[in-house]
């Protein structure tokens, strides 16, 4: 504690007041209470924040007719290098090139002085992510359902050319009849030439395909979606990523050298297991395809509910 002579120092001569601070990643200006797509003269209301990731801000936002839509934001200072640029158009391009069901609807895009604005179909009930954290883990019946919806919106992707790259629950949005939407689109590759083979490294530790770290040489392709798709398995029915480890080095080697188990007291069936060991083959080529998964014993002869009640958020449903 400061000595008594100390406080009368800085009652004294008090300090100044902190600068206001200036190119801060953490906290960039919010954007306006009324945002203007100018061009179409249309307003939307900010009225709400729904969330941030990597090099955006995502807010709920209201157009002239009461619609509630999501607005996700980049501020144009951190669109000062070429490659941020060249990274946000790829993002829009290959986003609002996609109508699907399963896929966030991209609406529209436009600009003003100090940001990149993209409005977005609005998913109100948060992300898979949220959803496993209340539930701990879900019932097979339930994966089936989110599986079959996922796989719908990959098959789609792919036959346009287009590879995620970033499929985790974080990115699987729920709408409000729990339906999945996959969103972010920020890393997201087309596939121009057929054949092509992409050499970025990218992705979420956890959920990425062991070719994208360790065939560096060959590149990858639509199969790492399918790696992804097994990880979302596990988790769901687990409860936790399959490589998971505190050292993201650990993760790296795990997926490697193939190494994951399932505890015995998860219980899950014999066709769950067979379907996640299936997918999760470290050679892309001999993974099954979209279509095999959706053949597998795991969906095909089990329950795929028609729809997953909103108790759900909370407490396993009964599918009996
Ligand atoms: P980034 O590309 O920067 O990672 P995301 O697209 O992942 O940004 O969005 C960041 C967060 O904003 C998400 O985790 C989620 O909480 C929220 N969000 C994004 N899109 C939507 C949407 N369409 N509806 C509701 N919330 C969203």
């Amino acid at each position: 504690a400061p000595s008594p002579k100390q406080q009368e120092r800085v009652k004294a001569n008090p300090p100044d007041p902190p600068l206001p601070r200036q190119n801060s990643k953490t906290t960039p200006p919010s954007p306006p209470k009324v945002i203007t797509d100018k061009h179409r003269g249309l307003d939307f209301h900010r009225v709400g924040f729904l969330g941030e990731g990597g090099f955006a801000r995502v807010y709920e936002v209201k157009d002239v007719r009461g619609t509630r839509l999501a607005c996700k934001v980049v501020t144009k200072t951190s669109l000062k290098t070429k490659k941020a640029k060249t990274k946000l158009y790829a993002e829009i391009k290959i986003h609002r090139s996609l109508s699907h069901p399963n896929i966030v609807r991209f609406q529209d895009c436009f600009e003003d002085d100090d940001n990149v604005y993209m409005t977005l179909e609005l998913c109100h009930s948060g992300s898979l992510m949220d959803m496993l954290r209340r539930r701990r883990r879900f019932t097979e019946p339930e994966a089936r359902f989110f599986l079959v919806q996922l796989i719908g919106a990959c098959n789609y992707m792919h036959t346009h050319q287009v590879i995620h790259r970033d499929l985790k629950l974080g990115n699987l949005f729920l709408d409000s009849n729990m339906n999945i939407k996959v969103g972010d689109f920020g890393l997201a590759a087309l596939i121009e030439n057929p054949g092509e083979r992409k050499k970025t490294i990218c992705g979420t530790p956890n959920y990425i395909a062991p070719e994208v770290l360790f065939d560096t040489a060959n590149g990858h392709s639509f199969e790492v979606d399918t790696w992804s798709i097994g990880v979302i398995l596990y988790t769901l029915l687990i409860g936790r990523p399959p490589f998971q480890t505190k050292d993201v080095k650990d993760i790296y080697t795990r997926i490697r050298d193939n190494v994951y188990e399932f505890p015995p007291e998860r219980r899950i069936s014999a066709d769950s297991r067979d379907c996640i060991t299936s997918i999760l083959t470290p050679d892309p080529q001999q993974r099954p395809t979209l279509l095999e998964i959706i053949a597998s014993p795991f969906i095909d002869l089990g329950i795929v509910p028609p729809f997953i009640p909103l108790s759900a958020h909370d407490a396993p449903p009964d599918f009996r």
